[in-house]
């Protein structure tokens, strides 16, 4: 049985002020929620520090946005896995959209990422999803496919288990526009099948695939009822704590 993961992905929102207040309201609404779901918040990197300190004893686990896959050096405006270990980070978002969008992220260096978190003992949550336009020109699996592929290479059966994939179709991030269940499962479906076929069963059995793109307190439970749907990686009704909890309530 995979246990449901909802992760709130506050992208470039939230001073440390607000965040700590977040983690404080969103802890109490939490109290009794129960080991159904494992809920995640992924603040900015600067506020990571302070919500640690909020969620510490507390069974929310953090993750952050993106990281380098260097160890250290000379690379002005990163940040090192070790230091979000440190910082108490369990899991890391990479290859979002909006980083392969806007900041020209690639198969390659997500995959050099996936491999850099797993050596520093943070849990990839790997992001893939097709654009508009791959999905009206019927690409939408072969894009999925050479992304999840392609960040995968060279990963063993057991790290795959161990990892977190979020299916984020592009045209639902942030636009409202949620795929249908159906819609979803399908590709979540086609995922584990492509996990299996690399990986083998065992690996594709455990490995959980998020939904995300305009999850809400209303769509939740459709989407998270689905077999090969194990938690949703939730933007912006992530950043009330009102919506996120509702989301995380609605999903059990
Ligand atoms: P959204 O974002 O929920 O605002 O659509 C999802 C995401 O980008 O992870």
């Amino acid at each position: 049985m995979r246990q449901l993961i909802i992760a709130g992905n506050w992208k470039m929102h939230k001073t440390i002020t607000e965040a700590v207040s977040f983690a404080q309201e969103l802890k109490s609404s939490l109290d009794n929620v129960g080991t159904g779901v494992e809920v995640v918040v992924c603040p900015p990197f600067t506020a990571l520090a302070p919500v640690a300190e909020v969620l510490k004893g507390s069974s929310i686990a953090l993750a952050a946005q993106n990281m380098h896959w260097e160890k250290q050096g000379a690379y002005t405006g990163e940040i090192a896995p070790a230091m979000l270990k440190e910082i108490g980070c369990k899991y890391v978002v990479l290859g979002h959209s909006e980083r392969r969008q806007y900041f020209g992220e690639t198969d390659e260096n997500v995959n050099k990422k996936v491999m850099s978190a797993l050596e520093n003992q943070l849990i990839p949550i790997l992001c893939v999803g097709e654009t508009l336009e791959q999905r009206e020109a019927g690409i939408t699996e072969k894009t999925v496919e050479a992304q999840t592929v392609g960040a995968l290479a060279g990963l063993s059966p057991e790290q795959v288990s161990n990892l977190v994939i979020a299916y984020e179709p592009v045209w639902a991030i942030g636009t409202g526009r949620t795929a249908s269940d159906d819609d979803a499962q399908q590709v979540n479906n086609f995922i584990r099948r492509v996990i299996a076929s690399k990986f083998g069963s065992n690996a594709a059995e455990a490995v959980r695939i998020q939904y995300g793109g305009s999850v809400k307190p209303g769509n939740a439970k459709g989407l998270m009822s689905q077999q090969d749907i194990d938690g949703a990686l939730v933007g912006g009704a992530s950043l009330k704590v009102e919506d996120f909890a509702g989301i995380i309530k609605n999903s059990l």
